[in-house]
């Protein structure tokens, strides 16, 4: 772990050097229009760079760019145990940048310094390496055919791909679809948020300098409505892959249906239960779980576990400890080493955390702790973790993603009820359950429409297990051997032999 204080943190933001062009075909470059929008930091308002604000006729130069680099075979013929060396170097790379990238991740979207360094780049260089590492060890299939003839089974890389991310984890998610694209072979456009553009930037000339040869890996910043549309309803992009919003998640399958039919893949949105049997092994366990599970980051997080479901006949002797949890979870200035909770990303998304707020005392919920901005003295976005008591699952805190720290209890009286209440909503994406009884934790994780499964702990996982939502969450998984399955196509061969 890092020994920098928060003033070496400073100085280190003074002196750094941020890009904000384009990278295209392995160079930097703006957008093809000149046009630029603001980069400013939520952590303290400080202006950190002019963005480019690429546009259709980028999305145009990129998608030719990618689908020549793709058939040139420079990459997508490359023998996969060389493509894992590279891929290899680019993760060893990441992590020797890695305080630069923490730096620039902190700085763009406000979260905790040490996370952006313990979490976010480790967990980004993992995920490279974990997918380089693999590409050499796949085989493909050979069918149970006739004497006479021989079927193939292989998987191809599906040529271009389009991976359009949010700013909540800007470097993780990049590098969860960047994974299992560049190891399969394909080329690649990344479309970062315009609210956190600066660590994809950084990443694409980090992989130009590990050997993934120019045209492979392209970062187009810009607005969704615009670069995002025009990558959506390109006719040469084979696949898109995106993490974001829901309403973004439908809109893009409409692009796709209106152009090319191309694949899409999407990690959409979450509204996840956290469900506490009064049989939890725990209960200073659970409620410290449930604190971080709406905390960290921020609560900008789809898994959040934003729905506590609390079984009655515990509620009194739990919710105090849940209190207690939380007061260890105060907002912090995110260059602070010691910080738990950083900025949210701009102001627009802290009035709509604030709204919610509002939402619920206007419904009625009770307010136990916070419920307001904080630290405006440091000029950045801050809002105090806030937890509701004695929600129900109709109310809007309930029902939609708030994406910041507001937890909302809800109380039940039998396991029927737990379930009924936590599959009662449009998301499915994971849901977590504290109890000691081992049937009753088999049979509530069957019963759950969600897409990852906790028990006795929340958010645990790897790159070795899928990750992806039931219903409105999204289809497809990201991690885990399975996210190969996005960026390949099957093709069965049939000889006479
Ligand atoms: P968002 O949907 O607003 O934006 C996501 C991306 O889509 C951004 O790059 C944005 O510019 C782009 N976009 C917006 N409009 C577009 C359009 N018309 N065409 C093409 N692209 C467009 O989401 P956000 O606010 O950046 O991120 C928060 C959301 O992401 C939350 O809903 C959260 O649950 C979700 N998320 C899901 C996962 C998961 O794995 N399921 C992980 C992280 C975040």
């Amino acid at each position: 772990m890092s020994n920098l204080t928060r003033a070496d943190w400073e100085a280190r933001a003074k002196a750094l050097q941020i890009e904000g062009r384009a990278f295209i075909h392995g160079a930097l470059c703006p957008a093809a229009d000149g046009a630029t929008f603001d980069c400013v930091s939520p952590v303290d308002g400080r202006f950190l760079t002019k963005v480019a604000a690429c546009d259709a006729a980028d999305a145009e130069k990129a998608v030719a760019d990618a689908r020549a680099t793709f058939e040139s075979g420079v990459w997508s013929q490359m023998a996969p145990a060389e493509r894992k060396k590279i891929m290899v170097r680019f993760a060893d790379l990441m992590d020797a940048h890695a305080e630069e990238l923490a730096l620039l991740e902190t700085l763009d979207m406000g979260k905790p310094i040490s996370d952006s360094l313990g979490v976010d780049v480790p967990g980004a260089s993992r995920a490279i390496r974990w997918s380089g590492e693999a590409i050499d060890k796949i085989y493909d299939e050979v069918a149970a055919t006739p004497h006479n003839e021989l079927g193939l089974v292989t998987r191809e890389p599906v040529g271009v791909v389009a991976a359009i991310v949010p700013w909540n984890f800007p470097m993780i998610m990049t590098a969860w679809k960047l994974g299992p694209a560049l190891a399969t072979g394909n080329s690649v456009i990344v479309k970062p948020s315009e609210k956190s553009p600066l660590t994809a930037i950084r990443m694409a000339q980090l992989a130009l300098e590990a050997g993934i040869p120019a045209g492979v890996l392209n970062v187009l910043p810009g607005y969704g409505h615009t670069v995002g549309k025009a990558l959506a309803l390109h006719m040469d992009v084979d696949t898109l892959v995106f993490t974001g919003s829901t309403k973004i998640a439908k809109q893009l399958m409409i692009y796709a249906g209106e152009s090319n039919m191309k694949r899409v893949w999407l990690e959409a949105g979450g509204k996840s239960a956290n469900i506490v049997f009064a049989d939890a092994p725990c209960l200073k366990d659970a409620a410290e779980a449930a604190a971080a599970a709406i905390c960290f980051n921020q609560g900008e997080m789809c898994t959040a576990g934003s729905r506590l479901l609390v079984e009655r006949s515990i509620k009194d002797q739990f919710m105090p400890m849940v209190v207690e949890a939380m007061q260890g979870w105060q907002a912090g200035h995110a260059l602070d080493p010691a910080t738990k909770v950083g900025a949210l990303v701009d102001q627009g998304h802290l009035n709509t955390v604030l709204g919610f707020i509002e939402a619920g005392k206007a419904d009625n919920a009770d307010l136990l702790c916070g419920g307001a901005q904080t630290l405006q003295e440091t000029g950045g976005v801050y809002v105090q973790p806030t937890l509701f008591d004695n929600a129900h699952n109709a109310m809007r805190i309930a029902q939609e993603e708030i994406f910041g720290p507001v937890l909302t209890v809800i109380p039940f009286d039998s396991t029927e009820e737990a379930i009924q209440i936590a599959n009662d909503s449009i998301y499915g994406l994971a849901a977590a359950i504290w109890t000691s009884n081992l049937s009753k934790a088999h049979q509530t994780a069957r019963a759950l429409r969600v897409g990852s499964m906790w028990v006795n702990q929340y958010d645990g996982g790897d790159m070795t297990a899928p990750f992806g939502g039931y219903k409105q969450s999204g289809n497809g998984r990201d991690k885990s051997l399975h996210a190969f399955d996005k960026y390949t196509e099957l093709k069965a061969t049939w000889i006479k032999l």
